[in-house]
């Protein structure tokens, strides 16, 4: 295939499925652990071209999803405060924080929260509003730390001093080692993002998918390249064999993007982060490092809090629903008490969640 239409291709579709029914012997669960990957499997009902024995699981692919509530509480209090500016990609604004609302409340009542499209674009405001503080919300995961890593780069290379980030970066493998920790509920095969594996590399994956036992295929985003993922993967959990495939070579090379993998590095380090719902997780975040002290919002603003687990007290499940233990369709709150307009938790609210992408693409539940 050359073409990024050849990767819609009906044709190409029904031959890949029909290689799937055919190499596939026993049930299997795959997780794919990007909301890209989970809206796109929905939206062009793939999962209804697989045989019912092989079944996805939805992981903890969300970024806005896992973010966890009490950093919601910081950025609200910042966002809050007069003398500060706060910057967001637009998907975080409506994300239910543990007891403040959330960003677009507190921008209605008068807080200076902007959406941008690019964190740089922070720099511009910190340059035209010298007499304010410019926060921006650094979240997500490998694929959007090298633009906040920059963002931290270039405010102290170029000595701006009204310039911080609020960090809450995720590692995927840390967390796929915490699902395979539980192994009753544990899949049986992971889909890699390729977006994620296209900064980290492939290689790194192939050693993951041995420590975990488990096949691991690396897959983008069309429907032939999902279901090129599937194949790919149930090729190896048919033959036994916990290896890594690269089923998205023309995006993810072996060694990924060095110059992204140097940027990250120079600015943060690896340290232990909580999840939204699922805890603190070792060693499976970033954070800033010591040098750059003066880019950190948490230290500039700072905010007594303890780690809590919002969806404890919630009524909102989607602990279980980000770790694939429970179907969107199957929680209680589903379409009902639940929506995108009136959303009880973030997997509702955000473009790549889970429950947003059931009630989009299949508001009739399937069996
Ligand atoms: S449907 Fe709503 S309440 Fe249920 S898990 Fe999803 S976000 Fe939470």
């Amino acid at each position: 295939m050359k073409h990024l239409a050849e990767y819609s291709d009906p044709a190409a579709i029904r031959a890949l499925a029909a290689e799937i029914a055919r190499v596939s012997k026993r049930p299997a669960r795959i997780m794919e652990v990007c909301g890209g990957q989970t809206h796109a499997i929905l939206r062009h009902g793939l999962d209804t071209l697989l045989p019912p024995h092989v079944r996805f699981l939805h992981g903890p692919g969300c970024p806005v999803c896992v973010t966890p509530a009490t950093y919601l509480n910081h950025a609200i209090a910042i966002a809050r405060r007069p003398d500060a500016i706060v910057t967001t990609f637009g998907d975080l604004l409506r994300v239910p924080s543990e007891s403040s609302g959330d960003l677009f409340a507190a921008k209605a009542r008068g807080g200076d929260v902007r959406m941008v499209t690019s964190p740089l674009q922070a720099l511009a405001f910190a340059r035209e509003n010298p007499a304010k503080h410019v926060v921006h919300l650094a979240i997500g995961f490998e694929t959007t730390a090298p633009a906040n890593a920059m963002l931290a780069l270039l405010a102290k290379e170029r000595g701006l001093t009204n310039v911080s980030l609020l960090v809450s970066q995720f590692l995927v493998p840390p967390i796929l080692r915490a699902i395979c920790a539980e192994p009753a509920t544990a899949p049986d095969a992971f889909l890699a993002a390729g977006h994620v594996c296209a900064v980290a590399g492939a290689t790194p994956y192939a050693a993951l998918a041995r420590e975990l036992g488990r096949p691991i295929a690396i897959a983008g985003f069309e429907p032939a390249d999902i279901l090129l993922g599937v194949l790919e993967v149930l090729k190896l959990f048919e033959a036994g064999r916990a290896e890594m495939a690269n089923a998205y070579p023309r995006v993810v090379h072996p060694h990924g993007n060095p110059a992204a993998q140097h940027t990250i590095a120079a600015v943060f380090e690896v340290a232990d982060r909580e999840w939204r719902g699922l805890g603190v997780v070792p060693q499976s975040g970033l954070v800033l490092r010591p040098e750059f002290a003066a880019q950190d919002a948490a230290l500039r603003f700072p905010q007594k809090y303890s780690s809590c687990n919002y969806y404890t007290f919630s009524a909102c499940p989607a602990a279980a629903v980000l770790l694939g233990k429970l179907r969107p369709p199957d929680c209680p709150h589903f379409g009902t008490a639940c929506t995108p307009d009136h959303p009880l938790g973030a997997p509702m609210v955000s473009p790549e969640g889970p429950c947003a992408a059931f009630y989009l693409h299949r508001p009739t539940p399937t069996p």
